[in-house]
């Protein structure tokens, strides 16, 4: 069995991964409901209470949240939060915009609060675990400086969840994500070696050519480990191509940061592990709204069960996906993601 961060969540029986789920939606959707404008009015229109779902399968029994509904809100209501804000704006600990560049007309605003950057520092600590870190490792992680993959590496006095480092012992090095950024990764990367780097694959493939441009190969860079954190899930081609040219071992990540999701896959490579105890995932016919067949492939929906801020039920993702709910031989439980 592999380390595991959190092992008595990690590796839950189905069963009791199912029933802290039911529980966790009933009270989330009372949540959504009662402070969300959005949900309130999503819901009315279709004729549905959250009182309606007693269980996990009833979930299907409520409309998909679709970007187009959320901007058309926005538009109509002139809320930046797209009616589905769920705590006074002062409780917000961050607000973040999609991670797109250029920045698409009437973006997804998300807000976050401490109590979910707490959460999502627990999960991020399990996917680094997967990784294969260490306390006293260095790694390099890029991303934009507001969204909250970057706050979860900071430890700041105003906040009161201790950052994914202090709980890891790990070194961070933190870059922004800009076309001309690979240069800096390089002269950081030689300076400090880390030992795990998390990027895209544009970025890594603007470092392979800042490392031609010094006579040096991929490899000397040093990294043992990279995930390559998109918004898609990559084929095996894909992984493999990034781990022979590196000789490192490849994870995926997959970010959907409007509903604070980050799923990995661990080190048998066989589906990306999604924290169940706080998100519902579901292989859904985007025009109905209905699952579709045990493990057939579908459009993925996000049922996010933690969140404070701006939480999202059966958010509607454009991923074409599969899932397998089986144990993974690495000893945790929870549902993986494969590509179609
Ligand atoms: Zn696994």
């Amino acid at each position: 069995m592999s380390r595991l961060w959190s092992p008595h969540i990690e590796s839950m029986k189905r069963e009791q991964i199912e029933e802290m789920q039911t529980e966790l939606l009933k009270k989330q959707l009372n949540y959504v409901y009662h402070r969300a404008p959005f949900y309130q009015k999503l819901y009315k229109k279709s004729g549905v209470k959250p009182d309606d779902v007693k269980n996990i399968n009833d979930l299907q029994k409520l409309p998909l949240t679709k970007t187009g509904d959320l901007q058309a809100e926005m538009k109509e209501t002139g809320d930046e939060y797209s009616g589905r804000l769920c705590v006074p704006e002062s409780e917000l600990l961050a607000v973040y915009g999609p991670n797109q560049h250029p920045m698409p007309e009437n973006p997804l605003i998300t807000g976050i609060t401490d109590s979910d950057r707490n959460t999502i520092i627990q999960h991020l600590a399990r996917n680094l675990i997967m990784s294969g870190i260490y306390s006293g490792d260095t790694i390099q992680s890029l991303c934009w400086a507001w969204e909250p993959f970057n706050r979860v590496y900071m430890a700041a006095n105003l906040l009161i969840s201790p950052s994914v480092s202090e709980i890891l012992g790990i070194t961070p090095v933190t870059l922004e994500i800009i076309p001309l950024e690979a240069p800096r990764t390089f002269a950081t990367a030689r300076l400090l070696k880390p030992s795990l780097i998390i990027a895209d694959i544009g970025h890594l493939t603007q470092l392979a050519a800042i490392c031609q441009q010094n006579n040096i190969s991929p490899e000397e860079i040093g990294y043992k480990t990279i995930i390559l954190k998109e918004q898609r899930i990559l084929s095996e081609k894909e992984t493999k191509e990034v781990s022979e040219k590196w000789k490192a071992k490849v994870h995926n990540m997959l970010a959907v940061q409007d509903n604070m999701l980050y799923a990995e896959d661990c080190n048998i490579h066989n589906g990306l592990h999604i924290w169940e105890d706080a998100f519902i995932p579901e292989i859904v016919d985007e025009e109905t709204g209905e699952k579709v067949g045990e493990g057939e492939a579908g459009k993925l929906a996000i049922t996010n069960l933690f969140a404070k801020g701006n939480p999202m039920i059966r958010y509607l993702i454009n991923i074409t996906a599969k899932i397998e709910k089986t144990p993974c031989n690495c000893g945790r439980t929870h549902s993986r993601l494969k590509p179609q």
